[in-house]
């Protein structure tokens, strides 16, 4: 009789965390394996299967840069080329090859920068949700973003690369924030490349925010920011370093930063970043 109490009362135990615990099971592998997942940008419901977790109407509003200037990566883009179509081609050859109106005056200390979107509404709202959001998950959606064109139209650039860095964020910044949208974009390129993001340049100035200032504006406030990171000092000499950030506007940040690696002794600089501005005169 006893036997039988305890048969029974072990199965409805068992029964009952079975259940809890098969329900615990589903529940956590709806939350890494959902079902349906909704666009981050609109909130409608897209498949599982996005690559991007971007519904297609929104991912139709991003515009990836075909070919950017040899320089600052900026998109060339003719004024009158719906008008001189049949003539353009020379001009955006010369652009891509010398600079463009925005970089040919310019002595920027950096090789080269590439950008993979146009900044544009859609594109900024994604880095927006990202820095400002607290959708720290954008990162990896980010940076397969630029990935993938990195495979597709500069498969070499990371390759290569002795180090691979990001653009340091203050103190401040970090505190506001709680992390530095450039150093895990550089993670989590390099963890596709088996490569590993080091921290070359140190922020040792709370800097104001640069948005809205104008490019001279600019390189006074950054002026003395940064410093190169005792530890890669000696490491440096005749080698090609990569930055990466989120936007570039004016160069200015990674010029500064590219000022402090040349007088570390780097040879070569290049900068990968996922949105820039097209150049408005
Ligand atoms: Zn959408
Ligand atoms: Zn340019």
């Amino acid at each position: 009789m006893v036997w039988l109490l305890t048969y029974y009362v072990e199965g409805i135990l068992f029964g009952c965390f079975a259940m809890k615990f098969y329900d615990l099971v589903d529940y956590i592998l709806n939350i890494i394996l959902p079902e349906n997942l909704n666009c981050f940008l609109c909130d409608l419901p897209i498949s599982k299967n996005n690559s991007y977790s971007i519904c297609k109407g929104c991912f139709c509003k991003l515009s990836y840069i075909g070919d950017g200037c040899r320089i600052c990566g900026k998109p060339i883009k003719s004024d009158n080329s719906e008008y001189l179509s049949g003539f353009s081609d020379d001009r955006e050859y010369d652009e891509i090859q010398q600079g463009c109106d925005f970089c040919r005056k310019k002595s920027f200390l950096f090789d080269k920068n590439i950008s993979i979107l146009e900044y544009n509404e859609a594109s900024s709202k994604i880095v927006f949700k990202y820095k400002y959001g607290k959708k720290t998950f954008l990162a990896r959606v980010i940076s397969d973003m630029m990935c993938d064109i990195l495979d597709k139209k500069h498969s070499d650039v990371l390759t290569n690369a002795d180090f691979v860095t990001f653009v340091p964020l203050s103190k401040v910044r970090m505190k506001e924030r709680g992390f530095n949208q450039s150093e895990k974009l550089a993670k989590y390129i390099c963890e596709r490349y088996s490569l590993e993001a080091v921290e070359l340049i140190k922020r040792v100035k709370n800097t104001k925010k640069l948005y809205g200032l104008n490019s001279s504006d600019r390189k006074k406030v950054l002026r003395s920011a940064f410093e190169i990171n005792p530890e890669y000092r000696n490491r440096l000499n005749g080698k090609k370093v990569i930055i990466i950030d989120d936007i570039f506007t004016s160069g200015s940040t990674i010029n500064e930063i590219s000022k402090i690696l040349r007088l570390n002794g780097v040879f070569e600089i290049v900068s990968i970043t996922f949105l820039t501005g097209e150049y408005k005169k």
